[in-house]
């Protein structure tokens, strides 16, 4: 820390704190992950959502007030699942509707706006969120609704290069934050509602020119790109028809909507896959890769260095987009995630192999266990919904109740993990769903499901549990529990605590230990985002934006009607600890 202070000392010695960091943002910079800024989604390519920083801590969160919030206008609100990012003296910070917000760090004042004109047709599955931008050299870099990647100069807000990377009108749509890897742009796809074909692209984050490109369902190609733009063939993702039968791999989903991390020390960049298309799984015998999985690509050349799937044959919506964070523990590095259908893994970041797989939810029904010698869930078959073909309830398959709902054990909302304690900090729901399938053929631009639901509460008194997870022992360490689910992210810090937001417009500080509350404050809107916190001179700050939206709302059946007496908002709020 006194070396830190030093630093800044010198550089406002040349002329000013801001002065010494002018420069646009290296990769360099990015790896190196200062304090004093917020350069990528995650806080950190590994996503580990955790800050060096102490200043605010157990002993002094109580005296965390308001130093400014801006709110995002307009008569649009929704959700607003954005991170901000911190660099040079700006806030860049993304809203609902493809909006994005420079604003002057001191002050909140607005210094520009962006909001992209979306077309009519968009279809975004689950809400008009945004999940935040990246930052590289002078331009800060996100996708919108309408599945373009806009990069905008960071202090005029002018367009410098825009790229279209997917048809809305087939479903496509881009909600998450890029993310920079080896000076490349690394950005995902939404629409696995809508039949699309999920995939990875690699881009030159200066001029939006592809550099590869690899898709995540088995059976097809992907591509490099030369200096002239050039599609060259690159391999095929997996063998045709291996894990997918006819042509169903087509339209086979396996959407990237939650993005990437990425660990430099193993070179790979780690993206989560949604659910194979349609929902209805007897339409589709075999495993049906790389859907549900995590998928380990080789940044150089875009290729799958390994792949885990989480849900074989998934057939409940669960996804396996979750965030796969890198860490520490004897002496290897290993990603962990707490995936949407209730178990968390414990998997080798160099190879993909299983070290560990437990519960982090009371009740699952659609797999007893995971089967540490062949990473593979042990099903209960009464688990899963029946087959349409099969008349057992007229023209639907027989109904079954599945949990965790597809809403998930954990959803967009991305957990922390401490070096410092070594625990994983996990916003967790507790809720099931009745499940059934129905018979469905691939539209363009059509909701490609083949399958109805209604989501209900588990337990009467609470659906959300934040939770600390110890990915060794796979034991909960501590719990605390919430009223409506949780749909906002977490982050941890080395003065000891859990930052988190709840749907009923609070954030709070925790106790990283105990989980004992230390401190709470009203945003006036439900939070479903992520916090981050950074240091200016010699204050800490902390960030969260607030706006109660996502899935939840739209798709969350009995719970829906259980919180729909929460209000929408937009602001994101900045806290440091009052002088006094
Ligand atoms: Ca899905």
């Amino acid at each position: 820390m006194q070396k830190k202070l030093l630093g800044l000392m010198v550089g406002m010695a040349l002329g000013g704190a801001s002065a010494a960091h002018a420069a646009g943002v290296t990769e360099a910079m990015i790896e190196k992950n200062a304090t004093d800024s917020v350069l990528s989604w995650g806080m950190g390519q590994g996503g580990q959502r955790f800050s060096k920083l102490d200043q605010i801590n157990t002993k002094s969160v109580d005296k965390l007030v308001p130093a400014w919030a801006f709110s995002f206008g307009g008569e649009k609100q929704r959700g607003q699942e954005s991170q901000p990012l911190i660099h040079n003296g700006k806030m860049f910070v993304t809203a609902s509707y493809s909006r994005i917000f420079a604003l002057d760090l001191k002050t909140g004042a607005k210094l520009w706006k962006y909001e992209q004109r979306l077309p009519e047709g968009i279809m975004p599955c689950c809400d008009v969120v945004n999940r935040g931008a990246a930052l590289f050299g002078d331009l800060v870099i996100f996708g919108t609704l309408d599945a373009q990647l806009i990069a905008l100069d960071q202090n005029t807000g002018k367009v410098v290069w825009k790229e279209k990377v997917g048809d809305y009108a087939a479903g496509y749509s881009m909600t998450a934050a890029p993310l920079i890897a080896k000076g490349l742009l690394l950005t995902g796809v939404s629409g696995g509602e809508f039949g699309i074909v999920g995939r990875v692209e690699a881009r030159n984050p200066l001029t939006g020119d592809l550099v590869w490109t690899r898709p995540m369902v088995e059976g097809h190609m992907g591509y490099k790109f030369d200096k002239d733009g050039k599609e060259i063939e690159n391999g095929i993702s997996g063998t045709v028809n291996k894990t997918w039968p006819g042509d169903l791999w087509k339209t086979g989903g396996a959407a990237t909507w939650l993005g990437g991390t990425y660990d430099a020390s193993t070179g790979l960049a780690y993206f989560g896959t949604g659910n194979p298309a349609p929902w209805n799984s007897h339409l589709r015998p075999g495993d049906n890769l790389y859907s549900s999985s995590t998928v380990a690509l080789d940044v150089d050349t875009g290729k799958i260095k390994w792949s885990y799937q989480s849900t074989p044959h998934d057939g409940w919506d669960y996804d396996g987009v979750n965030e796969f964070i890198t860490f520490d523990m004897d002496g290897k590095r290993y990603g962990g995630k707490a995936d949407r259908n209730g178990f968390f893994y414990v998997v080798d970041a160099k190879n993909g192999k299983l070290q560990n797989a437990f519960p982090f939810v009371k009740k699952i029904t659609w797999a007893s266990s995971i089967d540490l010698k062949t990473g593979r869930p042990n099903y209960l078959a009464a688990g899963r919904p029946g087959d349409p073909t099969k008349g057992e309830e007229g023209k639907k398959g027989k109904t079954a109740f599945a949990s965790p709902a597809f809403l998930g054990a954990k959803n967009q909302m991305p957990m922390a993990y401490s070096p410092q304690t070594k625990l994983f900090y996990v916003p967790s729901n507790e809720w099931g769903m009745d499940i059934w399938n129905e018979p469905v053929t691939y539209k363009k631009g059509a909701a490609f499901l083949g399958a109805g639901f209604t989501i209900k509460p588990n337990f009467d008194d609470y659906i959300g549990a934040m939770r600390a997870v110890d990915p060794k022992t796979g034991k909960i360490v501590w719990e605390v529990k919430n009223n409506a689910p949780l749909w906002g992210g977490v982050m941890t810090t080395a003065g000891g605590l859990v930052f988190y937001g709840t749907p009923e417009g609070f954030l709070k500080a925790v106790n990283a230990k105990t989980g004992k509350e230390l401190w709470k404050f009203q945003t006036g809107s439900g939070v479903v985002a992520p916090p981050v916190t950074w240091q200016d001179g010699d204050t800490q700050y902390v960030a969260v934006t607030s706006g109660w939206g996502g899935a939840v709302p739209l798709w969350g059946g009995e719970v829906a009607s259980k919180v729909n007496f929460l209000e929408q908002g937009g602001s994101v709020w900045v806290f440091k600890l009052s002088s006094k």
